[in-house]
């Protein structure tokens, strides 16, 4: 008797549950041994008023098999929705999102024919964890966050992943000119990791440059390892070079769970038309096939995908006059790619997967303690200031009788005081660093009673602190950055 393996399916929102529908279609024409337990989450589930867009329900399943394959989701603007994609990343600690972009020249126009590379992405922190304040009438923020653990876990993924695949070069793209704490950190663990592979090779682009690279010349690149907004954007832009967002799949994986979807979102303006491609789906379902071992039936699938596209049986997303033979709807394609099982392309290499390799990269980053003596120095204290000029301001934070003195004005991470050149152009919004004497290399360590003096001093001459965040010193090198300026 087959075993089939569980698998939750959601159908998901906008063109979900057509391309879903056809992307079963496929998996189940080809014998795939799946025991489906169908949730319902996403848009349905937001309006019936969980914020989440997940029910209970639906975590029991997910606790059971381990594995989602996943419809696009919509999530509703406004209301204080969280987008159900990130929430499901982070609970199920999916760190790394695998997604391959390959260009099918001449068989779908590309703007890059000679695409063929791997972006790994950061899946749990970074701008992606969400956490954002209103601060004043005017000034909102969103807070990056980025841990040794989660560098380690998905750079130690992208050099394993590179390794198991034959891959030759692992890139690592980050703005650690500008964010040096940050996306410094990414950059040093991705140095550290790197020294780990001396048969894979290493480079590092900032961010800007990089991504004006893989748009004009994506074939010098092979495995990409980046952080999570900027692994975002560029998967979508090399999945368009390659031809469409629509053809895209990608992984997103932990060590004990693992999501399987397109790239693409529910695209509402095609939805229920029948338009939409399924491919990016069932790319999705094909790594999942790999992640599960029936890496027999991802090939057959994938090979009898790469024969329609060759035969020209296009969805009008990749339809052309030139290169197509028809245009199909959703339903038509998926029939189409079924009709093929079993045959294997002729211009594209035909796609085997090794049976004898577990498919599976467990990465639990070192976790390393640090062993760094933390001082507490200084406070920044942040004002909602709609009325004080800087001097002003100035001149009232010198009224302060605690040992802690105001050692620089800045707003917008701009220095505004003492001694600016210019005169401050925005000051509704600014921050006043604390430390127990006027020079900054002189850290003298202080306590939090200070602080909390400072504070109550502050709040008694009427000012209006919207944030705090405290200053330390690692083994006595600065745990923060300085103000420009400063
Ligand atoms: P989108 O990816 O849905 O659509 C962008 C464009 O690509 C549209 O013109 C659309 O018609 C086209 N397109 C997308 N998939 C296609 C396919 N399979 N076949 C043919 N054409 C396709 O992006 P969007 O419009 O910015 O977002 C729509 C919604 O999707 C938003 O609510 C967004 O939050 C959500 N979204 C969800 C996910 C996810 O669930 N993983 C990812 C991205 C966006």
């Amino acid at each position: 008797m087959t075993i089939k393996t569980p698998v939750t399916i959601a159908y998901g929102d906008g063109i979900g549950p057509e391309i879903m529908t056809a992307t079963l279609k496929i998996l189940e024409a080809a014998g795939v041994q799946l025991a489906p337990e169908v949730i319902e989450v996403g848009e349905k589930v937001y309006l019936q008023g969980n914020t989440t867009g997940i029910p209970d329900s639906a975590w029991e399943s997910l606790k059971r098999t381990k594995v989602l394959l996943k419809g696009p989701i919509t999530t509703p603007q406004g209301g204080g929705y969280k987008s159900l994609n990130v929430t499901l990343r982070k609970t199920l600690s999916l760190f790394a999102n695998v997604r391959p972009s390959v260009s099918y020249y001449p068989y779908v126009p590309a703007k890059c024919p000679n695409i063929d590379l791997v972006i790994v992405r950061e899946n749990e922190e970074g701008t992606y964890t969400g956490i954002e304040h209103r601060h004043t009438d005017d000034v909102f923020q969103c807070l990056k966050l980025v841990t040794r653990p989660g560098c380690e876990r998905v750079i130690h993924y992208a050099f394993e992943y590179a390794r198991k695949h034959n891959r030759k070069k692992v890139t690592c793209m980050t703005k650690d000119n500008i964010m040096k704490m940050t996306d410094g950190l990414f950059h040093q663990v991705f140095n550290e990791l790197a020294a780990d592979y001396p048969d894979i090779q290493n480079e590092h682009y900032i961010i800007d440059i990089g991504a004006a690279r893989l748009a004009t010349q994506p074939e010098i690149f092979d495995v990409i390892v980046t952080t999570n907004l900027y692994g975002d954007i560029l998967s979508d832009v090399a999945a368009q070079i390659a031809g469409s967002v629509g053809l895209a799949g990608s992984a997103n994986i932990g060590n004990h769970m693992a999501l399987f979807e397109a790239i693409h979102g529910s695209a509402p303006d095609i939805a229920g038309k029948k338009l939409a491609n399924p491919s990016g789906l069932l790319n999705g379902a094909i790594q999942m096939l790999v992640h599960i071992n029936q890496p027999e039936r991802a090939a057959l699938i994938e090979n009898a995908w790469l024969k329609t596209l060759e035969d020209g049986l296009h969805t009008a997303d990749i339809y052309s006059p030139e290169r197509s033979k028809k245009k199909v709807n959703t339903d038509e394609f998926a029939d189409a790619v079924i009709a093929r099982l079993g045959q294997k392309p002729a211009h594209f290499k035909p796609v085997t997967y090794r049976s004898d390799v577990p498919a599976n990269i467990e990465c639990y980053g070192e976790y390393k303690s640090t062993t760094a003596k933390k001082e507490l120095v200084g406070v920044d204290l942040t004002l909602d200031n709609p009325r004080l000029t800087i001097d002003e301001l100035a001149l009232i934070l010198g009224k302060l009788t605690t040992r802690l003195k105001p050692v620089v004005i800045s707003s917008r991470g701009l220095k505004v005081w003492p001694k600016s050149m210019i005169d401050a152009p925005y000051t509704q919004h600014c921050t006043c660093r604390f430390q127990s004497a006027e020079d900054v290399k002189y850290l003298t360590p202080i306590t939090q009673e200070t602080i909390i003096q400072v504070m109550q001093e502050l709040t008694q001459l009427g000012m209006d602190i919207v944030k705090t965040e405290n200053l330390y010193t690692f083994d006595g090198k600065l745990g923060f950055s300085l103000m420009q300026g400063q």
